[in-house]
């Protein structure tokens, strides 16, 4: 680990010149708020954003990508086979990302790419991708994250955390990954490793100060699944629901996906698309059977998803890592913070 001190205008000649070895995402503001985008070759990363309206997700999980192929031409041999399809998979950096949407991935990992299974298309991306944060200073009135195992400044699955202080970026190198995008751009100013380090801790606890929303979760764990099915908040909460999907597609730990197939004239390809399991068309069946049928199955399987099952399978913690995008957006002020701490407090009545 060393700390590397990059001016300003240094910083841009530096992510003009990273842009020969890296494909480079980072945050973009248009009429619809900041997004996480690709950056065109003319365009600069947004480093002074406040929140971004999407995560980092779709840099590893399109809304939209090709996972199979096949030639329809039957005068070639292997017309009809599906292979897999030929996706760019050349390094890539996504510049800026927050440290709460790093902690996501590290969470979405625990799916897809478990001891038994990998997905090889999230892996492969995964592996070419260097993660460069950005710790928040002003955090928003929705982050929560410093009660649920992440923070402004939190390290986990980053390869780079700066810190913006005004004229220049204080750079924490953390992994092999981020040290060699560092050299792509030229960033070789060294700082004292004992004084940055304090800096760091100084401007943590100063964020965290500043987070006063939280939820609390600690008795989650003791909770028995069919108890809090029971609970009587689900319906109260299905009423309100719209099941529009909005808290999952901006949801940085949601991975739902569907599979569609489709033909072009000679060519066949089969698409996965981000999907949401507050639709009933995504639990029903050919048979026609929904084994989630209704608004209130639906509701109650994101929250008991993000909050119960994930931790009860892999114990790293709740399935959220506390951006509150996703109440800030719902349109029916569906609060997950709320949720939780009705789950965390619930006592069956005998
Ligand atoms: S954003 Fe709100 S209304 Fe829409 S599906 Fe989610 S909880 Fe329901
Ligand atoms: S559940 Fe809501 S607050 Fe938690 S990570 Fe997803 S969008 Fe953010």
């Amino acid at each position: 680990m060393k700390f590397i001190t990059i001016d300003k205008n240094n910083w841009t000649k530096g992510i003009d010149k990273s842009r020969e070895t890296y494909q480079l995402f980072g945050p973009v503001k248009d009429e619809n708020g900041c997004l996480i985008k690709k950056l065109d070759s003319d365009v600069q990363p947004d480093m002074g954003y406040y929140e971004s309206v999407m995560s980092a997700k779709s840099v590893l999980f399109p809304q939209t990508e090709k996972i199979l192929s096949a030639s329809l031409d039957e005068s070639l041999e292997d017309h009809h086979i599906m292979k897999r399809a030929e996706n760019d998979y050349s390094p890539r950096a996504v510049l800026g990302i927050r440290p709460y949407d790093a902690k996501a991935i590290a969470l979405v990992k625990l799916n897809f790419d478990t001891k038994e299974f990998q997905d090889p298309y999230w892996c492969d991306a995964y592996d070419v991708t260097v993660f460069v944060g950005l710790g928040i200073t002003r955090p928003g009135p929705f982050d929560f994250s410093t009660s649920v195992g992440t923070g402004p400044f939190c390290e986990d699955d980053l390869d780079i955390l700066l810190a913006d202080l005004d004229d220049h970026y204080l750079a924490k190198i953390l992994t092999p990954k981020g040290d060699a995008f560092a050299i792509t751009c030229g960033f070789d100013t060294m700082a004292d490793e004992k004084e940055s380090q304090v800096l760091f801790d100084i401007l943590r606890k100063e964020a965290e100060k500043n987070i006063t929303s939280r939820v609390e979760i600690n008795k989650l764990k003791d909770k028995t699944i069919l108890d809090l099915h029971e609970a009587d908040f689900w319906d109260d909460l299905a009423f309100s629901c719209i099941n529009c999907g909005t808290c999952t597609y901006v949801c940085p730990t949601c991975w739902c996906f569907d599979i569609q197939d489709e033909a072009r004239q000679k060519q066949a390809f089969r698409f996965r698309n981000w999907d949401t399991c507050m639709s009933p068309l995504f639990t029903r069946h050919a048979t026609g059977h929904n084994p989630r049928g209704t608004k209130v199955q639906r509701v109650r399987q994101r929250f008991m998803h993000k909050l119960k099952y994930f931790l009860d399978k892999y114990d790293q913690g709740i399935m959220c890592v506390g951006c509150g995008r996703c109440v800030k957006s719902c349109p029916v002020n569906i609060d997950i913070r709320e949720v939780c701490n009705m789950m965390n407090a619930y006592e069956k009545q005998n």
